[in-house]
């Protein structure tokens, strides 16, 4: 952002310097008027502060002279003044002047003028839906998003808006009350706060040109966020949609790491794995659901063989990568609805849903070769596979069938490890 202030009085200069220092802002400085005039002329500026009386002309002055040429018709202008009568104020506005800070005392105005910069630096982002159906309402508002620096989707027709919503995210909905056609812009806030997902929080700033008190209270309590009259003036439409938006963001990065810490909370650091405390919740449900609608659901649980010998011989960090890539392997071998978790130390289980007895016993002996096939980080590593089944009308809880797979895993290793055993049978199964 680049400013020139024309101030011709020191004690002004120095005010804004100061301000602008501590808000790290380039600053030109001239004291007059015809060196503002020049200084425009060579050099791009975001914004002009301009002293009401200069040395040579009145600050007015240079305003209409900017305004009368093309290339600053629109640059933003700042005048400061001591002088507060109305018919100053008048002049002004008529002169072209886009913020006036009429302040008698210093502090106040240093204190207004650092209010007034913090805002035009705080650019807000966001994609807005708007909803109008006067064109003419439609191309002055869409105008000073746009200036505001929004990614604007614009819609006459509030249904064909409710459906672009269905479609697209956004940050922030405006939208018209009284909008021609079968859904009114109280229709679609209905709608929209209707939804069942997080969508259904967008904030929405409501614009009327009635401004009707009872219609006012009615749109508030249909749950628009805030509210607007037409027509509408710039500044409040910038202030209003400033706060909405920042409130939308904020809100999205509170949610996005309420997420992380959930996910963080069920999931195993090392692996990426769900981890044993949100296995044990799952699978309890898991298994209260394949009870009660007569599915059947497997369990294998799997210890990977002679583990401690990898950290003993290649270090603690090895063994560690052994176990991410097993439980990537894991991972990958999971259909919808499995679960795939570490249960501790070299431990993991895959709880099955839908998954019989032979389709386990076939899914288990396929990952004990994948585990041996697949040497990870470089070490040959095996695994002994507990198989434990939840057969049709069996009541059984998620301990019990654990502790069968346990068992299982005991005659795995028994039988001299890298094979399965299935749950209730002493002999393991041979690979
Ligand atoms: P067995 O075939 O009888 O299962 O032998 P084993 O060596 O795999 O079994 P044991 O239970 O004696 O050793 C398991 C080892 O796993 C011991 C422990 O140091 C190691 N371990 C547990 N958690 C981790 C971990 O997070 N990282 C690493 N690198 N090692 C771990
Ligand atoms: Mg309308
Ligand atoms: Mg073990
Ligand atoms: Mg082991």
């Amino acid at each position: 952002m680049r400013i020139l202030v024309v101030v011709g009085t020191q004690l002004y200069q120095q005010l804004i310097q100061s301000v602008l220092g501590d808000l790290h802002i380039q600053a030109d400085y001239v004291a007059d008027g015809q060196s503002a005039l020049r200084a425009i002329r060579q050099h791009s500026y975001d914004l002009l502060c301009l002293e009401l009386r200069l040395p040579d002309m009145s600050g007015l002055d240079v305003c209409r002279q900017l305004r009368a040429e093309a290339a600053t018709a629109l640059l933003p202008i700042m005048l400061l003044t001591s002088d507060d009568k109305e018919a100053t104020l008048k002049e002004s506005l008529e002169a072209g002047i886009t913020e006036i800070l009429r302040k008698s005392n210093f502090e106040d105005l240093s204190r207004a003028f650092r209010q007034l910069i913090g805002s035009m630096l705080t650019q807000v982002k966001g994609r807005v839906l708007y909803v109008e159906d006067s064109q003419m309402a439609a191309t002055v508002t869409l105008r000073l998003l746009e200036k505001m620096g929004l990614n604007v989707d614009h819609f006459s027709s509030a249904d064909v808006a409710w459906e672009q919503f269905q479609r697209q995210d956004y940050d922030l909905i405006i939208t018209d009350i009284l909008v021609e056609g079968p859904l009114s812009g109280v229709g679609l806030l209905r709608q929209i706060r209707g939804l069942n997902d997080e969508r259904n929080r967008i904030p929405v700033l409501a614009i009327s040109g009635l401004d009707d008190t009872a219609r006012r209270i009615e749109i508030l309590r249909q749950g628009a966020n805030d509210y607007i009259a037409k027509p509408v003036i710039e500044e409040e439409l910038r202030a209003r949609v400033t706060n909405l938006l920042t409130a939308k963001h904020l809100f999205d990065t509170v949610r996005a790491q309420q997420k992380k810490l959930e996910e963080f909370a069920v999931t195993d650091q090392l692996t990426g794995l769900y981890n044993r405390h949100f296995l044990h919740e799952a699978a309890q449900q898991a298994v209260a659901n394949a009870n009660r609608h007569q599915y059947p659901l497997s369990l294998l649980l799997l210890d990977l063989d002679y583990f401690k010998r990898i950290n003993d011989r290649h270090g603690h960090d090895a063994g560690d990568a052994v176990l991410r890539e097993i439980g990537a392997l894991l991972r990958k071998s999971c259909r919808d609805g499995d679960i795939a978790a570490r249960f501790g130390g070299e431990e993991f289980v895959l709880l099955l849903v839908k998954c019989p007895l032979d389709d386990a016993r076939i899914k288990a002996e396929r990952v004990r070769a994948e585990i041996e096939a697949a040497v990870p980080a470089g070490h040959r590593i095996t695994a002994s596979i507990g198989v434990a089944t939840l057969a049709l009308g069996q009541q059984t809880c998620f301990e019990e069938l654990f502790k069968q797979a346990d068992l299982a895993v005991y005659a795995a290793k028994r039988g001299g490890r890298n094979r399965l055993a299935l749950a209730d049978q002493t002999a393991p199964v041979s690979t």
